[in-house]
């Protein structure tokens, strides 16, 4: 297979270890840095940690990569650490080929979520031909029920809160999927932390907050560039954002933000920044408060407290399982990718017309996807040699 898939655990660390105490945190002098570049209608975000490690939390529009490559050029002296593409909407991933190959990237995480479209499978090309890592947020299959993290230096830990394929089903029957299944995550340094949301819909919401996790967060990158329906209240009110930016284009076709999206954010408390009237913001936090400038506007910078006192994790992730977990996605994958044959004797595989990639026969994809023309494969070998195995159901 073109692409090598390493478990996140081959680089990761793990996340705070139940019952373990927080130490208390000393203002590091070093500052963590966020851009939240204004992209137009999408979102592009760079954290740069005070160690100089650069994570680059999706990739705008493709009209975006005119603006944005030489802005990342002009920030990075290196090729990006880690590429995170929270979903494959074309707002989101539109600008990451362009930004890949023209500032290079080290490893590259996607949700796993089959979407074939044809911007997404652009990108994998680049993908597979320009960065060394690809991965998924995978649980590590030895400690499922541990949230994955992934250090940056000096205390500086960005954790995956969602998906959690094969521990998690994806969630379906939602507004949309594959909103639904954007990658959302935790950045935390000292007091302060940044919650990274995609495009997630009420339903991610919802089942986060089923979780044992800390949602506070200081600054909120607002969900669905403050759509009306995510950013509910009990979400708002488990975060506690104290500043909240919302990434979106000027006089968009979505009505993006709406009136109901800023309310929410409004009542919660949080001081509001929007890339379409103040162009791109930056956030800069030293451990214990975070300021916020915005580029363009006479605002003067907004400095805010961070009240993160413990780990993400309040404790280990609860065994047993939501219903919807089906044969094929509760499995878990033994470390090298692949289910051992025995266990995939008898099993046909298959593709949708259009699609690089292959499921097997059992997974909910296919069913949702009905009418959709198809290739049977009558077993794995044959096709692995045509396409690439599917990341929702890992054939
Ligand atoms: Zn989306
Ligand atoms: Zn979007």
């Amino acid at each position: 297979m073109a692409l090598a898939r390493l478990f996140l655990v081959l680089f990761a660390l793990l996340a705070a270890l139940p019952g373990r105490a927080a130490p208390a945190p000393t203002p590091p002098a070093r500052p963590l840095t966020v851009y939240f570049f204004d992209v137009g209608q999408g979102d592009a975000a760079l954290i740069v940690s005070p160690t100089g490690k650069t994570v680059l939390i999706d990739g705008g529009p493709p009209e975006a990569d005119e603006a944005l490559v030489p802005r990342l050029r002009q920030l990075l002296r290196e090729p990006i650490d880690l590429v995170i593409m929270t979903h494959p909407h074309l707002d989101h991933l539109g600008g990451l080929a362009k930004i890949i190959q023209g500032v290079g990237a080290k490893r590259f995480m996607d949700p796993g979520f089959d979407h074939p479209s044809e911007a997404y499978r652009k990108l994998l090309d680049v993908v597979g031909q320009k960065v060394g890592q690809v991965m998924t947020p995978t649980p590590n299959p030895s400690a499922p029920e541990t949230l994955l993290s992934v250090g940056l230096g000096e205390g500086v830990t960005l954790t995956i809160l969602w998906p959690r394929t094969p521990r998690d089903a994806f969630l379906d029957d939602t507004r949309s999927d594959v909103n639904a299944n954007s990658i959302v995550t935790k950045l935390t340094y000292g007091k302060t932390a940044f919650l990274f949301t995609g495009d997630a819909e009420p339903e991610t919401e919802a089942f986060l907050l089923t979780r044992p996790i800390d949602f506070t967060s200081t600054v909120l990158k607002v969900a669905h560039h403050g759509g009306k329906h995510s950013s509910t209240a009990p979400f708002l009110a488990a975060v506690k954002p104290q500043a909240a930016v919302i990434s979106c284009g000027a006089r968009n076709d979505y009505g993006h933000p709406t009136p109901e999206a800023l309310e929410r954010l409004g009542k919660a408390g949080a001081r509001i920044f929007r890339t379409d009237l103040q162009g791109e913001v930056l956030a800069v936090s030293n451990g214990t408060t975070v300021t916020l400038t915005a580029q363009k506007g006479r605002s003067a910078p907004v400095v805010v407290t961070g009240q993160t006192t413990g780990p993400v994790a309040k404790g280990p992730m609860p065994s047993g399982t939501s219903g919807s977990v089906g044969s094929t996605r509760g499995k878990v994958v033994p470390a090298n990718g692949k289910l051992p044959a025995s266990s995939t004797k008898g099993m046909r595989y298959v593709s949708l017309k259009g699609s690089e990639v292959f499921h097997s026969e059992d997974c909910r994809t296919l069913e949702r996807a009905k009418t959709q023309e198809r290739t049977v494969y009558k077993d794995r070998a044959s096709a692995m040699r045509e396409r690439r195995p599917a990341k929702d159901c890992d054939p």
